[in-house]
């Protein structure tokens, strides 16, 4: 019971890695906030949370809208007297190279995938900074360390949550607020899904994708989920600002 007391506010719970996180983060028992547009998803997770024994509210809330944020942010912190961990993970997927990328789809990937992470970071930081007491996860990917094709928009939009987690960390510190950055492989997800069905020959797609990690398989959520609840409990202590890479070695690991 690794989050035993604790209350999170997951984002884009309702579906992939934040449900995983959710029920894992539930099961070491935090309370569970679940922010997420996805209404069906999002009640989905509260209710297999509350079916085995642990505490899940379902707010639906845009993370581009800055008024919904900031209510999600008062009722969790109502609801549950406090708010200890927000998981910032909604998040969007553009493709294409630059030139292809439609303005209205780069503006929509930078409004959910940064400025989503603003809104809610705004919203809950007031809560945490009062207890000086918190620990935010951002969720990057690890292409933001990386050139990988046809990516421009997710690509930018990652790396920007990578360095808005480091500068954050050095403004919260004298806060006790631990502010650090996930940064997963390709896992399987209804995000990848729908990705490579989106792709001319999606077996040929999800082949490319198990060749360039060391593990030859994609992630899975749970193996994200696990890394989220290390950045999350108290055995983290003494990271800070820091990336975590959950890859299957498609970072750092190269065959030639
Ligand atoms: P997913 O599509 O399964 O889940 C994303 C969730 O975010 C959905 O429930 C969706 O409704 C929610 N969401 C989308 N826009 C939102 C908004 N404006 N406000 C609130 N909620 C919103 O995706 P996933 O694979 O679980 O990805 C979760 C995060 O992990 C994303 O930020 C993604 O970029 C990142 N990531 C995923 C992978 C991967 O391979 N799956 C790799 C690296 C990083």
């Amino acid at each position: 019971m690794r989050l035993q007391g604790k209350t999170a506010v997951i984002t884009g719970a309702g579906s992939g890695i934040g449900r995983s996180t959710a029920l894992l983060f539930a099961a070491e028992g935090a309370a569970i906030v679940i922010a997420d547009i996805d209404t069906a998803g999002g009640e989905q997770t509260a209710a297999e949370i509350r079916g085995q024994g642990g505490g899940a509210l379902f707010i639906a809330c845009d993370v581009t809208d800055e008024d919904g944020a900031t209510s999600m942010a008062a009722q969790a912190a109502e609801a549950y007297g406090g708010i200890d961990v927000l998981f910032n993970n909604a998040g969007i997927s553009g493709i294409g190279a630059l030139h292809e990328v439609e303005p209205q789809v780069w503006e929509r990937e930078m409004r959910v995938n940064v400025t989503g992470v603003y809104h809610t970071c705004r919203a809950v930081l007031p809560y945490m900074m009062e207890r000086r007491s918190g620990t935010i996860i951002n969720m990057s990917s690890s292409i933001a360390e990386m050139g990988v094709a046809a990516r421009a928009s997710y690509t930018a939009s990652k790396g920007a949550v990578l360095s808005l987690t480091k500068a954050m960390q050095v403004d919260y510190a004298p806060y006790n607020i631990r502010v650090n950055a996930l940064l997963p492989g390709t896992i399987l997800t209804p995000f990848v899904e729908r990705y490579v069905q989106a792709s001319e020959d999606p077996e040929a797609a999800v082949a490319a994708i198990k060749r360039r990690q060391l593990s030859g398989e994609l992630g899975r959520p749970q193996q994200v989920a696990q890394a989220a609840l290390f950045l999350a409990s108290d055995e983290s202590s003494f990271v800070m600002g820091s990336p975590l890479y959950v890859d299957g070695g498609l970072v750092f690991g190269k065959q030639v």
